[in-house]
């Protein structure tokens, strides 16, 4: 038996401990799942709903609880755990609004009858989730998919498996008369490599882009599963021009150390004209950086960010840092660790890497790598240079230039003014290239969880004879 444990990465305290699921225990939860599908399916889609609304009652009757367990596993502190329920809370009107809009029922007339259009779930949908947002982002799969009718087996993040044991408990009160409907198995690297290796008609998937590229491979010859791709990014950030330079600052700040740099959508490149404003700002988004509290979930005041997600990635981000050192680039503000602190805990870095050849790779930290350009033709340039395209931001009050960066930005959340990690759930997320493969989720979560059947269709048979039966006698 393989146990599984996660921590509190401020204290190193133990959150969670239990059994890890084995290959057979992941092929008996496929098969419950499979025999659970077609009652599931035939129930009108009100009845789902319902479930669905049970589900959000109790998330909402536990969610300073679920808060403080998501603030425990991954160190993010209380203020952002919280508004991480609110969003999973929300998620379920959003996801019954889409269904109806999206991937509802229309029926138009014909000459002969009707014009139907429907739509029909895919079947078993293995979840796999990441860290960072443990609850928000498989809740975003998983209460989609199951309004459409699909059933469930979801994998949390090995990093953070009391959230999903939470999640489970809300959905086991929720789903009390549909056994089976929704399964949580907890487990690692094995577990999920099980899940996918099993009968499954989809895969949901947010996480790394290596994850993803190599769940492209496995599911290259196996057009029956739905694979939808949530992946990392490299992601641009353009200052152009700003009246307040301060203003500007705090959107890259915002953009890149917000969630301690633990954002797939956080700004991982910096992009500002060589010149006089490019100095300023950079100057002003060091000094604010520095001023950022950081702080364990539960420390009062609260801070702005907590530690990264463990000691080992914090370790593993430091080499990344000095690998870019070493290629030459030159510290603006060093990523450091904190004083008194775990190792998990650091601090925001930036690094100036113009004229350095820098790695297209995501550093999922607090990293902020900052290259000057001569114009706004190589700012472009710039932003594009990478095989990633999940965001990009521009702040700028030039429309002109706001409208040629938004026609040519290759990526799937495009802001102005605003934080790259500005998104919301009434709108699609998703990223172009090894951002992830077309199936946009949030709001478009729910074109991937079930599939459109187009119909023709007569009370009986009558009327068809009649147009063929001039060139039958023929
Ligand atoms: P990860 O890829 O390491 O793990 C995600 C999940 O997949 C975990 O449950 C893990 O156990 C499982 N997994 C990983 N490799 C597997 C394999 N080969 N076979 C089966 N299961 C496997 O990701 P993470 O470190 O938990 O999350 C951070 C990453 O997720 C970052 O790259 C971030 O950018 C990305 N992310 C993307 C989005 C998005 O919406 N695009 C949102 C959040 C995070």
């Amino acid at each position: 038996m393989t146990m599984l444990r996660s921590f509190d990465p401020a204290s190193g305290d133990l959150v969670w401990e239990g059994e890890s699921a084995g290959a057979d225990a992941v092929a008996a939860a496929l098969l419950r799942a499979r025999h659970a599908f077609p009652a599931w399916r035939a129930l009108p889609v009100e009845t789902r709903v319902a479930v669905a609304g049970r589900y959000r009652d109790a998330l909402e009757a536990r969610k300073d609880e679920i808060a403080r367990i998501i603030s425990r596993e991954t160190g993010k502190p209380l203020w952002e755990t919280q508004s991480e329920v609110a969003s999973m809370i929300g998620k379920v009107g959003l996801s019954i609004a889409a269904q109806a809009e999206r991937a509802g029922e229309k029926r138009s007339a014909m000459p002969f009858g009707e014009a139907v259009l429907r739509h029909r779930p895919h079947g078993v949908m293995a979840v796999l989730g990441p860290f960072n947002f443990p609850g928000h982002l498989p809740n975003g799969h998983i209460v989609p998919a199951l309004i459409a009718g699909n059933t469930v087996v979801f994998k949390p993040s090995e990093m953070t498996p009391a959230t999903g044991a939470a999640m489970a408990e809300c959905w086991a009160q929720a789903l009390a008369d549909h056994p089976f409907v929704f399964q949580c198995i907890q487990g690692g690297r094995e577990t999920g490599e099980a899940l996918v290796a099993g009968h499954i008609d989809g895969l949901l998937f947010t996480g790394s882009a290596g994850a993803g590229a190599h769940f492209r491979r496995v599911f290259a010859d196996r057009p029956d599963v739905i694979l939808a791709l949530e992946l990392g990014g490299n992601n641009p950030l353009v200052v152009w021009d700003a009246e307040d330079v301060e203003e500007a600052a705090a959107v890259v700040v915002q953009s890149a150390f917000i969630t301690t740099g633990q954002r797939c959508s956080c700004a991982r490149r910096l992009i500002v004209p060589d010149s006089v404003f490019g100095s300023a700002l950079v100057d002003a988004v060091a000094a604010l950086a520095r001023r950022i509290s950081i702080g364990a979930w539960d420390e009062s005041p609260e801070p702005w960010i907590g530690p990264l997600i463990s000691d080992a990635a914090a370790r593993s981000a430091r080499a990344r840092v000095d690998d870019l050192s070493g290629r030459g680039a030159k510290v603006i503000l060093p990523f450091t660790g904190v004083e008194g602190r775990s190792d998990a805990f650091v601090t925001p870095g930036m690094l100036d890497v113009t004229g350095t050849f820098v790695p297209d790779e995501e550093i999922f930290a607090p990293v902020l790598q900052v290259s000057r350009v001569a114009d706004f033709d190589a700012a472009m340039a710039a932003a594009n240079n990478t095989r990633f395209g999940l965001s990009a931001g521009f702040v700028s009050a030039d429309d002109a230039l706001w409208e040629r960066f938004a026609l040519e930005s290759r990526a799937g959340v495009v802001n102005r003014n605003r934080p790259t990690t500005g998104a919301a759930g009434s709108m699609p997320f998703g990223g172009l290239g090894e951002s992830g493969n077309h199936r946009p989720s949030a709001y478009y979560a729910a074109d991937y969880c079930a599939y459109p059947v187009a119909s023709f269709e007569a009370g009986h048979a009558g009327g068809n004879m009649g147009a063929i039966s001039d060139r039958l006698r023929a």
